[in-house]
């Protein structure tokens, strides 16, 4: 007990260890405002829990934390009314411990950069109140004094310290910042309010910080109306019960939805959601919200929060969850995550490493459940959760291990299948001589019309592939899936995608084929352009032009970035095939017509049809083109 003034030296071992964390705490001087706070809900809660197994017997009261400042004498308070500390328990908490940490702290960290998060690791926290104070002071009185007998701690910073005794009335901490000059921007209202939003707006204690107005009901006037009149509230920064600490069972859609609105109050209703509730071999707790997301990738990451016991930690929740699901929306809880830890140290953390393996099994449990339940209605929600589905099949074998029931392809009828019934849908039509079934996409029904109605008029399905992930999603399932190839449905002719035994019949002879193909090769006049004649049904358009697969799905991929063939990137030149249908009726005309320049002309007009159906027809060859339709015409 400090009965009388007594002063000591907190530096035994070691240099100074203020400069240390200011230096290394530069970046981020708000957090000291966490961690005081954070000191003040351990003491509340270690007296809560005292009261409840009956060690601590008077009234509890209204166990608030207080945050307030005073901007002409430049301090700012945090009081509590907690355990509180003896005389002795300041100089074992306060003194010995910090700074038997501190020594550990200097000796590793002194040469690196990298400290300022693992401050915390070392016992620190209340410390951290040196990064904005000149000087700080503690008056405490435990729980166990009757009388106003308390304790005061005062420090400025130096290796000094100093502890007298004091009288306090109310049992727990006051902690007293005399805030220095560089940090003068704290001493406001709005600056430390919003840092007690970002960090303590869920912390299971009620803080008090200033007051706010509120309308109350006053009386009747003259005609009976009720009156109301402004009042000065007690302003409480954070809801101390929020829900994912609660029982799922005890919570309404109306609960998840209006929590939602408190942590993104502008926001769209989320699709669904997943409480997490996890006790064993690591204890997570935590809700998940399906966004509605369409392709705005990049806008919505970094949208879920991370807390260790309700207190905020980050919301850079790279590591913790899986890459794939980085869009979603929510809160995680863990307390088997560090509050201060570095980046290298999250990922090589096996909890850490396990909570995001249970976080994929949980979704990917959950959409199977909704698909299950109500097929229909999940097919409502497929457009905007199938950009995690495909992210999820693309990055997570685990995760394709389930989703492969209940992820849908879609197709241009606006119809969806899962992967098994898709198959059993088209494989009788669409498999050609080599047994591969040949599944057919559109990446743009609008550009690739022609090709979508040549392949519905032959009975094909096509699949509508049109999302930001889908290049990169394909050439995925194409590997996962068996005996099956799948195929932009304007990368080749459609008798050529799909190749069956059936042999159509050329009408032309070889040296007519040979001719033709001269003709072509004179009225293309592009060394990008492969031709070839092919026989198909007179039906069928007289010339294709169509990008291979492959070297199409090579320059998709490369947009999106990650392609594996991004190193050969925008190098390669388009390379185009050009199909000419030796059994359409306009080839004859070619054949017949007089003269190499009407047979260039025609064979040109011809091409210039098929360019255009491809919106490939621009400028000066788009002006010829018009001028020669009317020339035929007329
Ligand atoms: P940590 O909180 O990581 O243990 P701190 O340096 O923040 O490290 O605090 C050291 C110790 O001082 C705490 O463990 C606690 O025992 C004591 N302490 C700090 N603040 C309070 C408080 N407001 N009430 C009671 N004890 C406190």
């Amino acid at each position: 007990m400090a009965s009388v003034k007594e002063k000591g030296s907190i530096s035994i071992h070691t240099e100074n260890i203020f400069p240390i964390i200011k230096k290394f705490l530069y970046s981020d001087h708000e957090i000291f405002l966490r961690e005081l706070v954070s000191n003040a809900v351990d003491a509340t809660q270690k007296l809560k829990k005292l009261a409840s197994i009956g060690e601590y017997k008077n009234e509890l009261g209204n166990v608030q934390i207080e945050v307030s400042f005073n901007k002409k004498k430049k301090t700012i308070t945090v009081s509590d009314m907690g355990i509180g500390m003896t005389a002795e328990e300041v100089k074992k908490y306060i003194n010995q411990i910090a700074f038997s940490g501190a020594t550990e702290f200097v000796e590793k960290f002194k040469d690196k950069g990298d400290a300022k998060d693992i401050i915390g690791k070392f016992g620190l926290g209340f410390y951290s109140s040196f990064m904005v104070a000149d000087k700080v002071e503690i008056i405490s009185k435990s729980h166990t004094i009757e009388d106003e007998e308390a304790v005061k701690w005062e420090c400025d910073g130096s290796t000094e310290f100093e502890i007298s005794p004091t009288t306090k009335k109310q049992r727990g901490t006051d902690v007293i910042l005399h805030i220095n000059k560089d940090s003068e921007e704290f001493l406001d209202e709005w600056k430390l309010k919003g840092i007690l939003e970002k960090y303590c707006k869920f912390l299971p204690v009620e803080i008090k910080f200033g007051t706010k107005d509120e309308s109350v009901p006053d009386g009747e006037d003259k005609e009976g109306k009720p009156k109301h009149k402004t009042v000065k509230v007690d302003r409480i920064i954070n809801n101390p019960n929020p829900i994912w600490t609660k029982s799922p069972k005890d919570l309404t859609d109306e609960d998840y939805l209006k929590f939602y609105k408190e942590l993104y109050p502008f926001s769209e209703d989320p699709l669904f959601w997943i409480h997490l509730n996890v006790d064993y071999p690591f204890t997570l707790t935590g809700v998940l919200y399906f966004p509605k997301v369409k392709s705005d990738f990049e806008l919505q990451k970094n949208k879920i929060q991370l807390y260790s016991r309700q207190v905020f930690i980050t919301d850079e929740v790279k590591d913790v969850v899986p890459d794939f699901l980085m869009l979603l929306h929510g809160v995680l809880d863990s307390p088997d995550i560090p509050l201060n830890v570095s980046r290298s140290y999250l990922q090589s953390d096996s909890s850490v490493k396990k909570i995001s393996q249970h976080i994929t099994k949980k979704v990917a449990d959950k959409l199977q459940e909704l698909f299950k339940k109500d097929r229909k209605a999940f097919e409502t929600k497929w457009d905007d959760v199938s950009i995690f589905v495909k992210y999820g099949i693309i990055s997570d074998e685990k995760f394709y291990d389930k989703a492969k029931d209940f992820a849908l392809l879609k197709n241009t009828d606006s119809e969806y299948f899962t992967f098994d019934e898709y198959k059993a849908k088209v494989s009788t039509l669409q498999t050609d001589k080599e047994k591969q079934t040949v599944y057919l996409y559109t990446s743009d029904p609008g550009k690739q019309d022609t090709f979508v109605q040549a392949a519905k008029a032959k009975s094909y399905d096509v699949l509508l592939m049109d999302g930001v992930l889908d290049s990169h999603f394909i050439s995925n399932l194409e590997q996962k899936l068996e005996k099956t190839q799948i195929k932009r449905v304007d990368s080749d002719t459609i008798d050529k995608l799909i190749q069956t035994d059936e042999k159509k019949e050329s009408i032309l002879s070889k040296e007519e084929e040979e001719s033709i193909k001269t003709v072509f090769e004179k009225a293309a006049n592009n060394k990008n352009f492969t031709i070839t004649v092919d026989p198909q049904s007179p039906d069928d358009l007289p010339v294709t032009i169509t990008m291979s697969e492959w070297m199409r799905r090579m320059k998709d991929m490369s947009k999106t970035g990650g392609s594996p063939y991004a190193f050969m990137g925008g190098g390669m030149p388009d390379q185009y095939s050009v199909s000419v249908n030796g059994n359409h009726s306009i080839i004859q005309k070619i054949l017949k017509a007089e003269g190499d320049e009407q047979k260039t002309k025609l064979a040109k007009q011809s091409l210039d049809l098929a360019l255009l159906s491809q919106n490939m027809l621009t400028g000066a060859d788009l002006t010829n083109f018009i001028k020669r339709s009317v020339d035929l015409v007329s």
